[in-house]
This record gives C-alpha cells, sequence and structure tokens, in this order.
C-alpha cells in the first residue's frame, strides 16, 4: 500500500473511531470522562500513532455503533492486522468494544446497585447493555424464523435456527490448523469472560458475567445467552467446571435462583446423554422472562403426598410426563422434589417399557424447571428415561424415525416447554414441501416425501403460496408435538395414563 492510501484510510479510520465513541456515549456505554482513555485503547487496537489530535467538542456520532465496528474491522483487515478470517473478525470487533466497555467489578457493582432497587430493574439494564455491546448476537438472532402455532397442547413455539453464522472454507481451514487449546476449557466457562477468543472458540473480549458469590453456598454465575432463543434468555454456570448432577442441590439452586430473580423462570437439562442438552461437562441453568406453552398448561390430575402437606401436586396436561408440585414453604419444596428424584431413579415399569438401569447404568433422570407463579413457588418435574433398544437405538424415548425429517435431535430443556429449535436446513426443505402443496411440481427431499403425500391427500393441491406455507408451519408444529409426544415417558393413551397412575399411586405410598 503506498502512502496516499494510507493517509486516505487514515482519515476514515479516525472518523470511525469518533463516531463509534460518540455512539458508545449515546448508548450509555461509555462515560465522558473514559473518553481519552477508550480513543487511546483504540489507536492501540488498530495500531495507529494518533496523528489526529481528538476534538470531542465537535465530534457527533454519524455512524451506528455496528457500523463503525464493521468500518473499524475493515480497516484492520486491509492494514493488515488481522487476517480475513470469520473468528478474526469477531476477534477485532469485540476487541474494539471493549475499548468502551466497563471492567467487570464495576458492571457487578452497578448490577447489584439497581437489584437492590429492584431485580427487574437489574436485568432491564444489564440485558440491554450485552445487546448494545453486541455480545447478545441480536442481527444473527434476527435472522432466525420464529412463529407460534395453536397445538392440541397450547400454542407452541417454533424457532428455525439461522443465527449460526455460516462459515467458509477458508474459515474453517483457519479452525484446521490452530494448536488446540484446552483454555478455556469449554464454552461456558467464566474463564471465557474478557477472553480474547481464537480460530475455532468465540470472542469473549466484550462478555461480562454477574457474580453469584453465595449461590448456595458456592461461586456461580449468571450471563445472558448470545444466541438468545427467547426473551431475556440467560445462563446460570458454576463457577467450578464439573459435568451436570441432578440432585437436592439442583433444587436448592432452582429456589435460590427464584429468590433472587422471581420474575424469571429457570430449569435445567437433565444429567445423561440423549434426554440431556448438549453441554453437558459444565453444571448450569437457563433462565428468562418467557413464558412457553408448557408453563400454561394446566394441571389435569391432582394427587395428594401425604409427607408434603403443603405442596399441591398434580400431573400436567402435556405431551412428555410432568409433576407439577406448587408450595410456598422452600424446604418442603426441596425436600419433595428430592424424594422424587430419588423414586424416579429406581422404578420401573416393563409394560412402559421404563427400566430404571442397564446392569449399573442409570435410565432415569428428571428435566427440572422452576417459577413463580401468584407469590408461590412451581416446580414442573419431567420424567425422562435415556435407554436404547435395537428397535430405537437413538432412544426410546426419544424422537423416532419418523419424525426424524424436521427433529432428530436430543430433546432438551427449551424444547421440554414447547419451544422447537429446529435446523437451518428446514427453511428450503420446507419452501418445496409448500411448493407441492400448491400443485407445483418442485424439487422435493426424500426424507419428507411421505409426509407430504400425507399433507396432499389432506389439504389437496389447489392452496395458493400463502395458504401452503400457513399449512406447512401448522404441520410442522404438529409433529414437534409429536417429537415431545415421543420423548414422553408415559404416552397420552389409556395404557400410558394408567401407567402414569401406577406410577403416582406407587410415588404417594412411599415417599
Ligand atoms: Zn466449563
Amino acid at each position: 500500500m503506498n502512502d496516499n492510501n494510507l493517509t486516505v484510510a487514515n482519515t476514515d479510520v479516525y472518523s470511525s473511531i469518533f463516531s463509534l465513541l460518540e455512539a458508545g456515549l449515546e448508548a450509555g456505554i461509555l462515560e465522558s470522562t473514559d473518553r481519552v482513555y477508550a480513543y487511546n485503547r483504540l489507536l492501540a487496537c488498530l495500531k495507529l500513532d494518533g496523528s489526529i489530535q481528538p476534538d470531542f467538542q465537535n465530534s457527533q456520532s454519524t455512524t451506528s455503533m455496528t457500523e463503525s465496528i464493521a468500518a473499524l474491522t475493515a480497516y484492520a483487515i486491509d492494514q493488515k492486522i488481522i487476517e480475513d478470517i470469520f473468528d478474526y473478525r469477531e476477534v477485532m470487533a469485540a476487541e474494539l468494544m471493549n475499548c468502551l466497555m466497563a471492567r467487570p467489578s464495576e458492571i457487578n457493582r452497578y448490577f447489584n446497585h439497581l437489584r437492590e432497587k429492584s431485580p427487574v430493574v437489574a436485568t432491564d439494564w444489564f440485558y440491554q447493555y450485552c445487546q448494545d455491546v453486541h455480545y447478545i448476537q441480536a442481527a444473527r438472532i434476527s435472522r432466525n424464523i420464529s412463529y407460534q402455532a395453536k397445538c392440541e397442547y397450547g400454542t407452541l413455539d417454533i424457532t428455525i435456527n439461522l443465527s449460526k453464522p455460516e462459515k467458509n472454507p477458508a474459515d474453517i481451514a483457519a479452525e484446521r490448523n490452530i494448536v488446540r487449546s484446552d483454555y478455556p476449557r469449554c464454552l461456558l466457562c467464566a474463564e471465557n469472560e474478557g477472553y480474547r477468543g481464537r480460530a475455532g472458540h468465540p470472542a469473549r473480549a466484550n462478555h461480562r458475567l454477574i457474580s453469584l458469590e453465595d449461590f448456595a453456598g458456592e461461586q456461580w454465575f449468571f450471563q445472558y445467552s448470545p444466541y438468545s432463543y427467547y426473551n431475556e434468555h440467560c445462563i446460570v454456570l458454576s463457577g467450578e467446571h464439573r459435568p451436570m448432577k441432578i440432585d437436592r442441590n439442583t433444587f436448592v439452586r432452582i429456589i435460590t435462583f427464584l429468590d433472587l430473580f422471581p420474575h424469571y423462570f429457570v430449569g435445567s437439562n437433565a444429567d445423561l446423554p440423549i434426554v440431556g442438552g448438549s453441554i453437558l461437562s459444565h453444571d448450569h441453568y437457563q433462565g428468562g422472562r418467557y413464558s412457553f406453552a408448557m408453563d400454561r398448561a394446566p394441571v389435569e390430575k391432582y394427587f395428594r403426598l401425604t409427607a408434603y402437606p403443603g405442596i399441591e401436586a398434580g400431573i400436567v396436561k402435556w405431551p412428555m410426563s410432568v409433576i407439577r408440585l406448587v408450595g410456598s414453604d422452600r424446604q418442603e419444596l426441596i425436600d419433595c422434589s428430592e424424594a422424587i428424584l430419588f423414586n424416579w431413579r429406581s422404578y420401573n415399569d416393563s409394560t412402559a417399557d421404563i427400566q430404571a438401569y442397564t446392569n449399573a447404568e442409570p435410565h432415569n433422570t428428571i428435566t427440572p424447571i422452576g417459577r413463580m407463579r401468584d407469590g408461590h413457588y412451581e416446580i414442573d418435574l419431567v420424567l425422562r428415561n435415556n435407554r436404547c433398544t435395537e428397535e430405537h437405538p437413538l432412544g426410546i424415548f426419544h424422537p423416532h424415525d419418523d419424525v426424524h425429517h424436521i427433529k432428530k435431535e436430543n430433546i432438551g430443556l427449551i424444547e421440554v416447554m414447547g419451544l422447537a429449535v429446529l435446523p437451518a436446513r428446514l427453511v428450503d426443505e420446507l419452501a418445496q414441501v409448500a411448493a407441492a402443496l400448491t400443485g407445483e411440481n418442485a424439487e422435493l427431499a426424500e426424507i419428507h416425501r411421505s409426509w407430504t403425500e400425507e399433507l396432499v391427500n389432506k389439504y389437496g393441491k389447489d392452496n395458493d403460496y400463502a395458504e401452503a406455507s400457513d399449512i406447512v408451519r401448522r404441520e410442522t408444529a404438529i409433529k414437534f408435538e409429536r417429537v415431545l409426544g415421543d420423548a414422553g415417558v408415559f404416552k397420552r393413551n389409556p395404557e400410558g395414563k394408567a401407567a402414569f397412575t401406577r406410577y403416582i399411586t406407587k410415588l404417594a405410598s412411599s415417599i
């Protein structure tokens, strides 16, 4: 690059820096006292010498923060400060943003100051902050296709996940060439806070955690999910990198969390493969401010647990098998939840295919979820079993073959509650299914062929495109309801309901 080009690029880069600083002030990320400091940090990131004296009195934000960061990242590539690889662009963008941001201790002080006034005000502020600093990837999340559909068990949420960045061959090659590192040990570890990132590990310079110093006697942290699937999707994680474990402490933590943030629900994935989430290696919970179809599902059958007179217990009308406990006594709820977990861990019912162990390998576990309702604690215990057979090698209580064309991944906490997270391939594939319902002779993925034939028989081929799309959306939600039914240990037919009643009778007599 010759000198002339460098001068032109420099003029642009300085105006982008001034614009970013002003936009940061306007968004409340940066305080004016820290402006010179932030300016100098940005210069350091971009290897600039500060040949332009800042005139803060007269500087303005001419572009949004997103545009300024994009312009500065482009400059860094142009100047060969970074390679033009997805992960390195992310690293640079997060580093630039971090120049404007407060340190974790300041964030925590401010959050705690707000929380003393109101936990709602505190989380509102922090959620907005995490979006403003682009830690929450709002622009990518907005690419997701999300809709709701009324089904037999309520209004389900369907999301086709398009927020994962698409990587080109050069990006993937960069990941392949890196030296493997076990720092941070996983994507959830607290050591991600401020971590620069590298090829294959996300940039976290702009990541901040809220410290929960005495969370049921341990150091835990609260953060938001960078790829939010629902409003204020948060993660509560152990300070220690250790595997997920559902036990008495799980219920202690759920109740402790609800005491801290009564406007949020909180739940945990189960602690066994197949029925657990994607990260079993780091103990964590997910929560947020959102009402799922399962929360709204009513109790269809109440039962009494004489040892726990203060608790209202019942079976929820839901395709999966859910026991709901409602009470206001913390201790009683924790004791009761633990007793049910303990009881379920060893429960067998061969008529319902429920077998607690294969030799020493456990199969029964629980996906627990807690929330406050009308001043009472409400705990949902979703009964799970991860046994596989020759007929169902991926799991007896896992989506079966005939619904794999829609979903074959694990049914984790979020799905359990009624929000389907479906793969990106479905965007094109479902458009082809819709086209078939309009009579168009379109290409069709083989996996959807028999479903499409069913739909054509049911709805004909004379639909206009809007109607056809609507049908496909609705029928996809019905398939998802089937997916949940497959994951339910007690089926919604008379035999399954009788088996559930048998279990409750046994439970009530033994705890
Ligand atoms: Zn970890």
